[in-house]
Formats: C-alpha cells, structure tokens, sequence
C-alpha cells in the first residue's frame, strides 16, 4: 500500500514524533520527490477542532509548499484516485478535490436526455 508522502491523521496517531520517510520501494516513483515527506509543520492535516481562520490559513501554507513540488501531478492524481478524504494533496484541499471528482464524472456521464435521433 502506498505511503502518503505526508502523514494521515490516522497514521500521525500512530507514528512516534521522529517520523522517517517511506522506503522508495514501498511508495509510487513520485513519492520520493515529495517536498512534504517530513511535515514537521504540521501544514496538511487539521488539527482536531481547528477554527476557521487557521485551517485556511494552514492550508494555505499547504499550498505554497505543493506549488514547489516537482510531483504535485502525481501526488493529486493519487489523492483522486484513492480518493483521500482529508488533508492538502497535490495542491488541494479535501473540499476542492470533491469539486473536481464530481466534474470528472459528470464529464464522463452520459446525459440521459441526449438520444440520438434516428431519421
Ligand atoms: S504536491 Fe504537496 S502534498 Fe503532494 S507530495 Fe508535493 S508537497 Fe506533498
């Protein structure tokens, strides 16, 4: 199973505060790449109880990291795919990403009320 280059909120629970990075062999080719293996800051996963202001303004600090990531194609595609339900992947936040997943299958879906005619 892959390793989120950053910590989950369930994984934080479980990882003692010196966290080592993943062995590239356990992760996907992007994941070594990636700026945030380390997230001392603690920037992409809310704290519990997390008000307002600071959850944006911790998400974007998430973001100027991502958007000096060399694989934050990789990392955004992967937290669509799994999909990942919490934390900034790839440059987005959970929210964001539910926007672009529902646009991608409504792109894909075919509207029922477009029957082609037959003369
Ligand atoms: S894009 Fe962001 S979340 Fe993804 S690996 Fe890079 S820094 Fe981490």
């Amino acid at each position: 199973m892959l390793q989120p280059p950053h910590q989950t909120l369930q994984a934080a629970a479980t990882v003692p505060v010196q966290r080592t990075p993943a062995r590239e062999d356990q992760a996907g080719p992007w994941h070594a790449d990636a700026v945030c293996r380390r997230d001392e800051a603690g920037l992409f996963f809310a704290p519990s109880k997390e008000p307002t202001a600071a959850r944006l303004s911790r998400e974007q600090a998430a973001k100027r990291v991502c958007a000096r990531c060399p694989v934050l194609v990789e990392c955004r595609e992967h937290a669509l795919l799994m999909p990942e339900p919490y934390g900034v992947w790839g440059g987005l936040t959970a929210a964001e990403r539910r926007v672009v997943l529902s646009r991608r299958r409504r792109a894909t879906t075919p509207d029922p009320t477009d029957v082609p005619r037959i003369a």
